[in-house]
């Protein structure tokens, strides 16, 4: 008997649910991932750093699958990869190799749920089982209930539960490396594609500090671990390494999610307050998938049925100056600027820039989320969205709608030597710290001694926040 292990988000091969269930339950098993063209083909650009990073991860997989054969003494290892659309993909590839199951992580966005569904459909129409594994959070669907068994919608009861749910079973990794030796040999296959191989360009990916595959999930833990007692109160400060920077590890499962949170409640059982404040980030994470899972309309719309009355404005100059990072707001603008030049942007950030979007400029926050779906290496549609209607007030436990982000003030208190402006606007280097937040309240005289000419060097305000406040406040009431 034989298996076949389908890989799509968890491109690792330590504490992998579906790996070691699959290993445990067959004598010879296969690993394959799709390089997915349903998926590939949609997207705007051919190049895109979260395909880089997918491939660079998959070659790196590859090859500890192959090393984790070797050192279990089996002649078997690796990975199969193919390319072209997933569910006839992998049905043709089992039964190529005539297995008798294929196992897969699970997965929560609508999309890939009715993937999986027509893959389960035609495999069984082929005669092969499909069976599905939670790997990808720690507590998924119906685990965390209220005590009238319904789905939480509000963050901290839903976190008191879930912290008393996540005990040592929840985190305990699966030992894969027990059952390597049922990895299977694999039958002749042609050399992994190359990048170009996909029709994908390079992108700046290995200039930034992005380190891919499970050894660069691993480098950045090992970064972060000493770092992490400090971590609730370094965290808000774009301008310090605060944060773990994992995000896009999660996203492509290239680190496993039980094994940070044994880290970090091992450290938060001794009173670590880092670790405590990082594994209620980890809650956030199990929290927006599950928001999503129960109601996957929030995709297209408020989670709170009343925020979708909310006539947004079309405005598309300052729709514009928001993508392009011209909004005159210099935190704003290096935020922009970190998010198309390096795919990410720290949280805090995230915050002021969505508020920014939605409070100052009026711009619906389906505009903003698609335009993080495009541009995030860690977009994770769960997180994004959840994100997105919390700072339009639009969502579950969400931001309420009159308390509206001061992108000057969030400046100052954020990023108050500007290291962060400074880092991304180099216009604004010999701005003084204290104008820094906001050039345009310079006068012409201190505008002049740090040769900042404005709306030539850096753009005016696109909009005046006073008034912009009172528009949101009157727009909500309505
Ligand atoms: P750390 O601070 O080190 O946190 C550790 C991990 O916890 C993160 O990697 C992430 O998996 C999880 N996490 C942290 N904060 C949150 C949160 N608020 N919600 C859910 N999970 C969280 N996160 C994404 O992974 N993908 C997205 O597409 C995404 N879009 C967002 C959009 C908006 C408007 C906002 C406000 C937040 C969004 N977030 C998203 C959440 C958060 O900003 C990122 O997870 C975080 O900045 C990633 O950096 P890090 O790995 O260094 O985080």
């Amino acid at each position: 008997p034989a298996a076949l292990v389908w890989l799509r988000r968890d491109l690792r091969c330590d504490d992998h649910s579906a790996l070691y269930h699959a290993l445990r339950r067959f004598p010879r098993v296969y690993c394959a991932f799709v390089f997915d063209t349903d998926i590939l083909d949609a997207l705007p650009t051919r190049c895109d750093r979260r395909v880089e990073f997918i491939h660079a991860s998959v070659v790196e997989l590859h090859q500890h699958l192959q090393q984790l054969a070797r050192e279990s003494g089996s002649p078997g290892g690796g990975l199969i990869v193919r390319h072209g659309p997933a569910v006839p993909c992998i049905v043709q590839l089992a039964r190529e190799l005539g297995v008798q199951e294929v196992l897969a992580n699970r997965d929560y966005e609508p999309a890939a749920m009715a993937r999986d569904c027509q893959a389960a459909q035609a495999l069984h129409a082929a005669g092969i089982a499909f069976s599905d594994y939670k790997d990808q959070v720690l507590l998924e669907k119906n685990e965390v209930l209220t005590r009238q068994g319904q789905p939480f919608s509000v963050f901290t009861p839903y976190k008191r539960a879930w912290l008393e749910k996540l005990d040592a079973f929840q985190r305990t990794p699966y030992p894969v490396q027990r059952y390597a030796r049922h990895l299977a040999a694999l039958p002749d296959e042609a050399p992994l594609p190359t990048l170009q191989a996909l029709g994908f360009m390079p992108t700046n990916l290995r200039t930034l500090a992005l380190p891919t595959g499970m050894s660069g999930a691993r480098q950045l833990l090992q970064d972060f671990l000493p770092r992490l007692p400090a971590y609730h109160e370094a965290r808000d400060f774009p301008g310090r390494k605060g944060v773990s920077y994992l995000s896009v590890h999660l996203r492509f499962g290239t680190v496993s999610i039980r094994q940070l949170a044994a880290l970090a409640a091992r450290q938060a059982a001794t009173g670590c307050q880092g670790a405590q404040t990082w594994l209620s980030e980890l809650a956030w994470r199990d929290f927006y998938f599950m928001i999503l899972w129960h109601h996957p309309q929030v995709i297209t719309q408020a989670f709170r049925p009343e925020y979708g009355h909310v006539q947004w404005d079309e405005a598309p100059a300052l729709w514009q100056a928001w993508c392009e990072a011209r909004t005159g707001y210099p935190l704003v603008d290096a935020a922009m600027r970190q998010l198309l030049q390096t795919g990410y942007m720290h949280n805090r950030l995230r915050m002021v820039v969505a508020s920014f979007l939605t409070k100052d400029l009026g711009i619906d926050w389906r505009r903003g989320e698609r335009f993080f779906a495009r541009h995030l290496n860690d977009y994770d549609l769960a997180a994004n969205n959840g994100g997105w209607q919390w700072a339009a007030s639009t969502g579950c436990d969400a931001q309420p709608y009159f308390r509206i982000f001061n992108p000057v003030t969030q400046s100052q208190k954020f990023d108050p030597e500007g290291r962060f402006i400074r880092r991304y606007l180099p216009e604004l280097a010999h701005v003084p710290d204290k104008h820094l937040h906001f050039p345009a309240a310079m006068k012409p005289a201190e505008l002049a001694a740090c040769g900042l000419r404005l709306g030539v060097d850096y753009p005016q305000p696109i909009v005046d926040h006073a008034q912009a406040r009172t528009r949101t406040l009157l727009r909500f009431q309505r």
